[in-house]
């Protein structure tokens, strides 16, 4: 365990799995979920309602812990699962960056054990970002529009963006049956103010049944209004969905 662990209070877990990614430009990695608990905006398309409060205990392997659970805990079942066998370790949630503190001594210890760290994240967080990024291999950030949070969600993303500079990353904007022209070109705009050449992946929001909230022809419409303000824009949709995979 890290010197920087003690003291440290537990996490809040949602689950950890071992799956593989199932969106944007690292899809197909092998990777070990961490799914942080709690999140501080409620997205109409959110696709993960049992992470946005602590609860008791979280689903790890086929078994069930208590919350919250110490970094030391965390890294022993990060080390039993197999780190090398993944491509990375991935914090995701809920918000992650809403329990920072765990966070640093947590990805200190996977990248002394070999791993590697892939932060997802609603990218509303920049002050609690720089510590972490050292230890920080990829970064994967969605960038909020106002119809998917009901209102302007204050999210200083450009911010967060400016901060993720020379990593390897990824700008997520998901596209529901809401999602409007304006909002989406702001979106493109802004991670082009940051650098050109930042990939945007366009996500089609998934709906509970099955199937995407909208069309190929509404997508490649927004890819149009996207593409000359940035070098490389995507339409990715998410793969464990239609593969039913954890
Ligand atoms: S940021 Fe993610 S976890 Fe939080 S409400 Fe939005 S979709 Fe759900």
């Amino acid at each position: 365990m890290t010197t920087a662990a003690a003291g440290v209070a537990g996490a809040w877990i949602d689950e950890l799995f071992s799956s593989w990614q199932g969106e944007g430009l690292w899809l197909g990695c092998r990777q070990l979920f961490l799914r942080f608990s709690g999140c501080n905006l409620r997205c109409a398309y959110c696709d993960t309602p049992s992470a946005l409060e602590r609860q008791p205990g979280f689903r790890s392997g086929a078994g069930r812990r208590p919350n919250p659970i110490g970094v030391a805990a965390l890294l022993a079942i990060l080390e039993e699962a197999d780190l090398a066998a993944h491509h990375s370790v991935s914090f995701t949630g809920g918000e992650p960056l809403l329990q920072a503190e765990c966070l640093l001594p947590l990805a200190a210890g996977i990248k002394a054990r070999g791993g590697r760290v892939y932060l997802e994240t609603n990218g509303s967080l920049p002050d609690a970002l720089p510590p972490l990024l050292p230890h920080t291999d990829f970064v994967s950030m969605d960038w909020k529009l106002p119809s998917a949070t009901g209102a302007d969600s204050g999210c200083n993303h450009a911010e967060f963006l400016r901060l993720c500079r020379g990593k390897p990353l990824q700008v997520k904007v998901v596209c529901a049956a809401a999602t409007g022209d304006d909002e989406v070109e702001a979106a493109a705009a802004g991670v082009a103010a940051i650098g050109r050449d930042i990939p945007l992946v366009l996500q089609p929001a998934s709906e509970p049944g099955g199937g995407w909230a909208v069309g190929w022809g509404r997508l490649a419409a927004l890819e149009r209004i996207c593409a000359p303000h940035l070098q490389e824009v995507r339409i990715i949709p998410q793969m464990h969905r239609l593969l039913n995979l954890p």
